[in-house]
C-alpha cells in the first residue's frame, strides 16, 4: 500500500471539476512532479481543476507554484524521510501527526513539518475547488450558528485570526471529536491533527499563498479568499468528520 492510495481524498470532487482538472493537467509539464516528489510512498493527488480556475481571487502563477513547487517539495521530502523510517509509508498521516513526538529524533522535526505541509495542502486544494455551493448546507450552518456565532461572525473572526498569525502559518476551522467547531491558528506547517482535532477547512497565510497578487495586503487576500471556498466540499468534510471518517 502506498500513501497515495491510502490517503485518497476523503471526499470526491464532482466529475465536472475532475474533467476540468484533467484538461488543466494536460498543460502541466511532467518534470516538476518528478523532480519535486521523487520516488516513494507519497504522491500528489491531482489538483482537480485548472491553475487559473480561482482567478481573479487567487492568480494562476501562485496556484501553479504553490501546487507544483511548495506542495510537491513536501512530498519529495517525505519520500526521502520514508527511506530512513519505513513506518512513514505504512502509518496513516493523521496518526503520524498525532504522535509526531514519537518519531525518531533524527527525522522528527523535518518529518513533522513535511507531514503537516502535506496534510494542510491536501485539504486546502480540495476546499477551494471551483463550483459547488456558495453557502454551507443546513447541517453545517447549524453547527456554525451554534459554535461560531453564525456565518458572518465566523468569517470576521477567521479573517482576524488569519491576520494575527505572525510570520508563516495557517488559520483553520476545526472539528473536535464531539463535533464542536472552533477557529484556531497554527504556525509554520503545524496541523490541528497534532492536537487530535480535525481540520474542517483552513486558509494558508504563508506569503507564498498570496504575495504575487496581494503583496503585503494579507487582509485583502483573506477577505477575497471566501469567494473560492467550495461549501459543497466543506459540507462533505463536515459529514465525514461527524461519521469519524475524515482523514486529513
Ligand atoms: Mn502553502
Amino acid at each position: 500500500m502506498t500513501q497515495s492510495a491510502q490517503y485518497k481524498a476523503p471526499v470526491e470532487l464532482s466529475r465536472r471539476t475532475f474533467v476540468g482538472g484533467m484538461a488543466a493537467l494536460a498543460t502541466v509539464p511532467a518534470a516538476p512532479f518528478a523532480f519535486a516528489q521523487g520516488a516513494g510512498p507519497f504522491a500528489q493527488q491531482p489538483l482537480g481543476y485548472a491553475f487559473n480556475a480561482l482567478e481573479p481571487h487567487i492568480d494562476t502563477k501562485t496556484m501553479e507554484t504553490h501546487f507544483l513547487r511548495h506542495h510537491g517539495a513536501f512530498i519529495g521530502n517525505l519520500n526521502n524521510f520514508a527511506k530512513q523510517h519505513g513506518a512513514l509509508a505504512s502509518t496513516p498521516v493523521q496518526k503520524l501527526l498525532a504522535e509526531w513526538q514519537q518519531l525518531p529524533e533524527s527525522i522528527r522535526t523535518g518529518a513533522k513539518n513535511n507531514l503537516g505541509g502535506y496534510a494542510n495542502h491536501t485539504m486546502f486544494w480540495q476546499i477551494m475547488a471551483p463550483g459547488g455551493a456558495k453557502e454551507p448546507d443546513n447541517a453545517l450552518k447549524a453547527a456554525i450558528d451554534r459554535d461560531l456565532g453564525g456565518l458572518d461572525k465566523m468569517k470576521t473572526d477567521f479573517n482576524a485570526a488569519g491576520l494575527r498569525v505572525f510570520g508563516s502559518g495557517w488559520v483553520f476551522v476545526t472539528v473536535a471529536r464531539d463535533g464542536k467547531l472552533a477557529i484556531t491558528t497554527k504556525p509554520n506547517q503545524d496541523s490541528p491533527l497534532m492536537d487530535g482535532q480535525m481540520a474542517l477547512f483552513g486558509n494558508d497565510v504563508w506569503e507564498h499563498a498570496y504575495y504575487l497578487k496581494y503583496q503585503n495586503r494579507r487582509a485583502e487576500y483573506l477577505a477575497n479568499w471566501w469567494n473560492v471556498a467550495n461549501w459543497s466540499v466543506i459540507g462533505k468534510r463536515f459529514a465525514a468528520a461527524q461519521a469519524g471518517s475524515l482523514a486529513i
